[in-house]
């Protein structure tokens, strides 16, 4: 599958349509719009799929980086050594933990959507409003950019 971006240029080069390239083959006018639903409906599946990947990629960084730093922090705690080290050695611990949480809530922030429980609008949070957020597991305390309203917003994969 090309880049999203040069899509419309290769179809124009190639001249077809772009459900004509999704189908891998010229669609006859008559089939179109079936073809058209069938590949759409398999592009929702396919980013359905991707998210689902993404949030299980965040559980094991959340859980990698988390084991890291708790053996860092107990490691520096009783072992005996000179204290320059037991510094060194949580610090260390931490430049992982910092990264992976950030890798984490922009997986968070981009796989799936935030469901509104006032007006069950789905949105895509910006990331500011998602690492500032209260949260339970993955339900978040936001603003709804539909209603304006706070409230513990659900993460769900299909829009
Ligand atoms: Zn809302």
């Amino acid at each position: 599958m090309p880049d999203s971006g040069i899509i419309p240029l290769l179809c124009k080069i190639l001249n077809i349509t772009i459900n004509d390239l999704f189908s891998g083959e010229v669609v006859d006018m008559k089939d179109n719009e079936k073809r058209l639903e069938k590949n759409l409906l398999e592009m929702v599946k396919l980013k359905e799929q991707k998210d689902k990947q993404l949030l299980s990629l965040e559980i094991f960084i959340g859980v990698l980086v988390s084991i890291i730093v708790i053996t860092c922090v107990f490691v520096a705690s009783y072992v005996e050594m000179n204290d320059i080290y037991r510094v060194l050695i949580i610090i260390t611990g931490f430049i992982p933990f910092i990264i992976g949480v950030t890798y984490c809530l922009k997986i968070e922030q981009i796989a799936g959507y935030y469901e509104c429980s006032k007006c069950h609008h789905k949105y895509v949070p910006t990331f500011k409003s998602v690492l500032w957020a209260m949260h339970i597991n993955r339900t978040r305390y936001m603003k709804c950019p539909n209603c304006n309203k706070r409230s513990w917003n659900k993460k769900v994969l299909s829009k």
